[in-house]
């Protein structure tokens, strides 16, 4: 995700509306490497700005990921779905108690397929999750 000065930057030139409510969600976002779902999202959102309605950091959401600002986490369904601010391709870990996700970002082994096993498939996008349990768990 961009900085939320860029944010708002882009969302102008796409002649979208900047209101008090996004801007602060994109401030929420920024560097949140807690990969949050909607509902965590709207909590922290509420407890800066209690009137802020589920919808609009749903929309917003909604919004970030159509502009390719925001990454949906694939593989973790428990809980609800999980959206990350870090959209530079990585791989996470993932704890089966707690529900943590952490990025692995500075794993760059390129992830590869055999190229008996791509077979004209095209590959769009490569994410990986490592399951387990945390040292917090532990
Ligand atoms: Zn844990
Ligand atoms: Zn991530």
């Amino acid at each position: 995700m961009q900085s939320p000065e860029k944010l708002i930057d882009l969302y102008r030139q796409k002649g979208m509306r900047i209101t008090p409510q996004r801007r602060l969600i994109f401030e929420i976002l920024s560097g949140d490497g807690s990969h949050p779902t909607v509902d965590e999202l709207y909590q922290s959102v509420r407890s800066h700005m209690p009137e802020v309605s589920r919808s609009t950091v749903y929309n917003t959401v909604n919004e970030l990921v159509a502009l390719g600002e925001l990454e949906i986490v694939e593989n973790t369904r428990e809980g609800g779905t999980r959206y990350d601010p870090e959209t530079s391709p990585h791989h996470h870990m993932y704890c089966r108690s707690c529900q943590k996700l952490i990025d692995l970002l500075h794993d760059d082994e390129p992830l590869t397929l055999a190229p008996e096993n791509v077979s004209g498939f095209k590959v769009e996008r490569i994410q990986v999750t490592f399951y387990g349990i945390c040292p917090d768990c532990q």
